[in-house]
């Protein structure tokens, strides 16, 4: 059993690199010699579970092989959505159709603000914790990174009826059925 010192530090080590190489795929080789122990898949683990940071595997995204890692986001996920079950996220997020519930944003998509950037689904409070909001599936709603920061200027005003309906229709016809098979797509589960 390694001192409780080289533990941490071979999970620091492990968070300086990863945090070093944001958005570049990583080996376990890599990972395992940065370490310097056997036991380096336990401290990713805990990097992902207990300090929050979102390091994917193959079984977060189809492009990485087994044995892959990629983190793009630096900012870990604040310590309340660590503690949200993946089912009760899995079922807010497809609640709000994997879309950003103030500006839109599509997972995995470019975000419509900033297009070099891909957008990232966090959970967010409708009613703020402050304010006696639970972390219920009532109660949160997707939200993309950049919403989550605070960082759109989007307010939380949603666009009326009818201003939706006229762009729907000075739409392009391919785009107006986009929006048609994002509807039905939405609403054929949850009717
Ligand atoms: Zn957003």
């Amino acid at each position: 059993m390694p001192a409780k010192k080289g533990r941490g530090g071979a999970r620091a080590k492990l968070r300086a690199y990863i945090l070093a190489h944001i958005g570049k795929t990583m080996s376990s080789d890599e990972l395992r010699e940065v370490a310097g122990i056997s036991e380096w898949a336990r401290r990713i683990r805990e990097l992902r579970n207990e300090e929050g940071y979102n390091i994917l595997t193959h079984n977060d995204r189809s492009e990485l092989k087994p044995g892959e890692y990629l983190l793009e986001d630096p900012k870990p996920q604040p310590a309340f959505e660590r503690s949200i079950s993946k089912e009760l996220r899995a079922l807010v997020l497809d609640r709000n159709g994997f879309t950003c519930q103030m500006c839109g944003a599509v997972a995995g998509e470019p975000h419509p603000y900033e297009p070099n950037r891909k957008a990232r689904l966090h959970l967010g409070h409708i009613v703020d914790k402050s304010q006696g909001g639970e972390d219920t599936a009532a109660n949160l709603r997707a939200l993309c990174s950049v919403c989550n920061e605070g960082a759109s200027n989007l307010t939380l005003d949603r666009p009326s009826i009818s201003k939706l309906l006229i762009q729907v229709r000075r739409a392009k016809r391919e785009d107006q059925l986009e929006v048609l098979k994002w509807l039905e797509k939405k609403y054929q589960s949850s009717e």
